[in-house]
């Protein structure tokens, strides 16, 4: 039998280079962006690159509202205040300035504002009914990969889930992917999302849905991360590694943007709905010990995720290779600083059952490796909490 017939879909333009995010009026102008929404968080506009980004649209007489009121897993009512915002000022393009967080809510408001409705009418990846305002994301962290996406994560804040809304329009039109934006990210969270781009690119490769494209690009974003994550986390202003972990966080993107992610992000949408747990910290906290789960599933693929992760394949059998690749994603967390579970804020084992049973019903449970259940999550939960 054939394979099914896939689809690869990357945004239209994607710039790369150190200081690329200086040529952003220039697409600006390409796209007849003459009011502009720039979409940004407090964190990241205290840098100063927001200003200084924007300047050059400013002098050209582009007339710009700058909305900072995003959060680190953004939410519902702020995607519908920021589209009411941006249809009050008349903005017919948005600039996403920062990471994860502000580009889903730019992406968010980008399609509100054509689409109407409210956030949490467009969950479970219903189908856009125009296309959205042109969007221009430029990511600030290296992790989520998110400026290539054409998915936008936010917390239905009603039911304190995180959901996702999806359509092939909702992808950046443009994307800089500028590494130097990154050397202000403080250690934790350059530690953090450098693991949530390493679990992007496992999860895009060993997951159920295969895209051959993806499966080329993963291992290359794997082998950058296990190069780049140790030196970019003891030393952030070194910018060959914040090179290395912003090109690989985007390469990952491609990856499983084409593909799709699995258990690890069911566990870490379903925390981060619940206890508002920062991303890239959920995702690693879980990589080793799904990826542990998941091996005998599909043991060359681990393997390969391990020989890429810099284990010496020799003679020895995909399982062998595979159980140290395990080994070595756990003592990669412990040696660029990840908390355990159980030191997270909040978390609580009288949630697991509702944890497992958030995590069982994302959309993305059917694509992990092996098949789980609620009575797997819960199990993961209780072991990576004892652990
Ligand atoms: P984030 O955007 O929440 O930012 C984390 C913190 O880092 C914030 O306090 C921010 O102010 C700060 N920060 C960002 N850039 C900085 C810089 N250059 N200098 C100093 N501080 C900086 O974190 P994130 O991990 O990039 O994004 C997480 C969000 O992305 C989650 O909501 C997650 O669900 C989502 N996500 C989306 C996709 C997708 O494809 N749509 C993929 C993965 C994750």
């Amino acid at each position: 039998m054939s394979d099914p017939v896939r689809q690869f879909r990357v945004a239209p333009s994607v710039q790369m280079g150190n200081g690329c995010s200086a040529n952003l009026l220039a697409t600006v102008r390409a796209a007849g962006g003459r009011r502009v929404s720039v979409v940004t968080d407090p964190g990241v506009r205290a840098t100063g690159m927001v200003e200084r980004i924007i300047e050059p649209l400013k002098a050209a007489g582009i007339t710009i509202d700058i909305d900072d009121n995003v959060q680190p897993n953004p939410r519902d009512v702020d995607c519908d205040t920021g589209a009411a915002r941006a249809k009050e000022h008349g903005s017919n393009l948005v600039v996403a300035i920062g990471g994860g967080s502000p580009i889903d809510q730019a992406k968010a408001i980008a399609m509100l504002v054509t689409n109407g409705g409210v956030a949490t009418d467009w969950q479970m990846k219903r189908p856009f009914e125009v296309d959205p305002l042109p969007l221009i994301a430029i990511p600030t962290t290296a992790g989520t990969g998110s400026e290539v996406t054409r998915v936008s994560v936010v917390t239905d804040t009603g039911r304190m889930f995180k959901m996702t809304m999806g359509d092939p329009r909702m992808a950046p039109n443009v994307a800089y992917v500028d590494p130097a934006l990154t050397v202000s990210v403080p250690k934790g969270t350059t530690a953090a999302t450098g693991m949530d781009a390493l679990a992007h690119a496992i999860e895009g490769y060993t997951c159920t849905v295969h895209h051959p494209v993806s499966a080329g690009l993963a291992p290359r974003a794997i082998r950058m991360i296990a190069k780049h994550l140790v030196p970019v986390v003891d030393d952030g202003g070194n910018l060959t590694a914040r090179e290395g972990m912003m090109y690989a966080s985007t390469i990952a993107g491609m990856a499983f943007g084409n593909a799709d992610v699995a258990a690890v992000h069911c566990i870490s949408e379903a925390i981060g709905g619940l206890y508002d747990t920062p991303h890239g910290i959920a995702n690693s906290v879980f990589l080793p010990w799904v990826f542990d789960f998941n091996k005998g599933a599909d043991p060359r693929r681990h393997a390969d995720v391990a020989e890429a992760l810099g284990i010496a394949r020799d003679s020895r059998s995909d399982d062998a290779v595979a159980a140290e690749g395990a080994r070595l994603l756990e003592d990669l967390s412990e040696r660029i600083g990840i908390p355990r579970f159980a030191d997270l804020p909040s978390v609580d084992p009288a949630d697991f059952d509702r944890l497992a049973e958030a995590s069982e019903a994302n959309g993305s449970t059917p694509s992990n490796a092996r098949p789980i259940s609620r009575a797997d999550y819960r199990h993961i939960l209780a072991a990576a909490y004892a652990g």
